[in-house]
């Protein structure tokens, strides 16, 4: 089969000639429809994220949606053509955390495009299938689901398991790129006011089209002093979709007492995942903050269904870039 292959890191993807991916007898094959391009995809080309390094020559690709090729003989769920979504943390199925719904941090968890050979190909292998791969209901296309299986499900865990948004809350959200933009649209449908904060006002003008009441350019503005102003005491939720030192700090002090930060966004390297807490307001403001990890594959199916009830669309994938072979 055809692939884009990383041969080395930080150097260009060769498009080249590769073996085809073997089944497993849990696993099944993928033909590829379409494979987002990730921020993540280019920590993995950098070889330099912590605890997220591939093995080389690697298959990048993690936001995978496809038809099924072929599957092992102990597959019970999936046949030959069905079209499929693939969530990009996958469990086991078995361990406690798997048990409690949380595949998305599995004592066992795999990853495509990381751990295993992932999406910029024609074709890939998905081991554990039953448990992890989710069919795509009809009316959803391939492009958005390949969006939608990772920025889109990584955006509704941060915003309803982790920050747990309420209908009339404020959320402020750092970052208005492919995770910021989704988490505008999700929370703004549970009935929230997001204030969507970014350095360009192109992509905040962009965050108020999917539903931000208001935006805070945090190159003009003082941004935590700006949204309690906006808020008349702070926002309930932050979410940092980005993962630098300015935007973490901001969420945590442009809330309200008792309010929740939830950091999606993981650091670069130079930052080694060390960065400054402001503790004494975490604490005296009894703060919440809560880590998160893309998504559970038993999201994936609610991801779908509200994609297609409000109406979600391309639109949302501002500077989405996908990749077929
Ligand atoms: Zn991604
Ligand atoms: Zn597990």
């Amino acid at each position: 089969m055809k692939a884009a292959v990383l041969d080395k890191f930080k150097e260009p993807l060769a498009v080249k000639k590769v073996s085809d991916p073997e089944l497993t007898s849990d696993g099944i094959i993928l033909k590829l429809k379409a494979t987002g391009v990730c921020r993540s995809d280019w920590h993995a080309w950098e070889g330099e994220w912590n605890g997220f390094i591939p093995p080389l020559p690697h298959i990048l690709g993690h936001e995978m949606s496809g038809t099924v090729e072929e599957v092992g003989k102990d597959i019970k769920n999936f046949k030959k053509g069905d079209r499929v979504i693939v969530p990009f943390t996958q469990g086991d199925g078995t361990c406690p955390h798997c048990l409690a719904g949380y595949s998305n941090v599995c004592n066992h968890q795999v990853m495509p495009g990381f751990t295993y050979n992932g999406g910029f190909a024609q074709y890939t292998h998905i081991p554990n299938a039953d448990r992890n791969l989710m069919k795509l209901p009809e009316g959803v296309d391939f492009l958005e689901a390949s969006a939608m299986g990772c920025r889109f499900m990584t955006a509704f865990h941060g915003v309803t398991s982790i920050g747990k948004v309420a209908p009339g809350e404020w959320v402020a959200i750092f970052g208005a790129e492919g995770v910021g933009l989704s988490a505008t649209q999700i929370a703004t449908a549970i009935g929230a006011n997001v204030i969507a904060v970014d350095i360009a006002d192109d992509k905040l003008e962009f965050a108020k089209k999917v539903g931000a009441v208001a935006t805070v350019n945090s190159i003009k503005e003082n941004a935590p002093e700006a949204i309690k102003e906006l808020t008349h005491g702070g926002a309930q939720v932050g979410i940092d979709a980005l993962g630098i030192q300015a935007t973490m700090l901001n969420s945590v002090l442009c809330l309200d007492k008792r309010g929740r930060h939830v950091q999606i966004g993981m650091t670069s390297f130079g930052d080694g995942g060390m960065m400054d807490i402001p503790l004494n307001e975490v604490v005296s403001r009894e703060i919440q903050f809560s880590g998160h990890l893309a998504c559970r594959s038993l999201n994936t199916q609610a991801c779908c269904r509200w994609w297609k009830r409000n109406a979600f669309n391309r639109g949302n994938s501002v500077n989405y870039s996908y990749l077929t072979l």
